[in-house]
């Protein structure tokens, strides 16, 4: 396939996402799949253009890296989404019943514009989470396992510490009165713009869709591993243009990801990473 090719892929994901909830018949969206399916088949389909179209050697998937994946694909779906809906989601709806928050003309635009808004208000929630936990040293201990990578692939954007798992989860999106079409449109077109972010695949993709969208090469730069400081720049998930606004856009790649002596944490370590001071003063003799 030739590569100009190739780098039409994340642009064309996105649009069939789009073009699937425009165009969807109304039982299919309403249906209790169709969130899950789309959202499983993004990850199927860009997991296995790793295998077609690799980027770097030295990200290729292995069993370790594979089982690791799934497991926190799952336990982002099922635990992460299940706290998220019960602990934020559910509390932001009733008080928008109570408080009478209603934002109905928002319904009214068209479908396109709705997603968008969604997607750009929630990444704004997002950039100013992701910009604080690298720089205030408590929220740097739960983001940081998510640094520790020392390889990027399709599901790596599901993993991290439980903690900061949860916070990158929370928004205020409960509050507004959107189309369910464009919810689940922002939904799975933000999570597919940040799993090509995190994935071992050779596409670059247009230059309008990296002024707007993070693309592997910048977030590869995110998680470079030359040192901390470089790794504070791009922090857009999956919406690279607020860096743009706020002044934290750095153009630039690393095929070299990882955190301080870049050595790989096992799953037991990425969870109980934040306590790591506590247990280093533990250790440390007396006097
Ligand atoms: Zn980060
Ligand atoms: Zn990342």
């Amino acid at each position: 396939m030739k590569q100009s090719l190739i780098n039409l892929l994340p642009p064309a994901t996105i649009a069939a996402i789009l073009a699937f909830w425009g165009l969807a018949p109304a039982a299919w969206v309403e249906a209790p799949w169709a969130l899950p399916a789309v959202a499983v088949g993004t990850v199927v389909f860009v997991q296995a253009l790793e295998f077609v179209f690799e980027r770097h050697p030295g990200w290729r998937m292995n069993w370790t890296e594979f089982a690791t994946d799934i497991f926190y694909y799952a336990f982002f779906f099922f635990v992460i989404g299940w706290l998220s809906d019960t602990l934020v989601n559910g509390p932001l709806m009733a008080m928008k019943e109570e408080w009478g928050i209603a934002t109905p003309w928002l319904a009214e635009l068209p479908f396109l514009v709705q997603a968008m808004i969604a997607l750009f208000l929630f990444e704004l929630g997002q950039y100013w989470m992701h910009r604080a936990m690298h720089n205030w040293t408590p929220l740097w201990l739960t983001h940081a396992p998510h640094h520790h990578l020392t390889q990027l692939n399709a599901m790596k954007g599901y993993i991290g510490n439980p903690i900061e798992l949860f916070l990158i989860s929370i928004g205020v999106i409960a509050l507004l009165d959107l189309d369910l079409r464009a919810l689940f449109a922002s939904i799975t077109v933000g999570s597919a713009i940040a799993i090509y972010a995190h994935a071992n695949v050779s596409a670059n993709p247009p230059i309008w869709y990296g002024f707007f969208f993070t693309t592997i090469r910048n977030h590869s730069l995110h998680h470079t591993a030359t040192s901390y400081e470089d790794t504070r720049c791009n922090y857009g998930n999956s919406v690279i243009f607020w860096d743009r606004v706020f002044g934290t856009y750095k153009d630039g790649e690393s095929a070299i990801v990882g955190q301080d002596d870049r050595k790989r944490l096992s799953i037991w370590e990425q969870w109980t990473f934040p306590l790591r001071p506590f247990l280093r003063k533990k250790a440390a003799p007396e006097g």
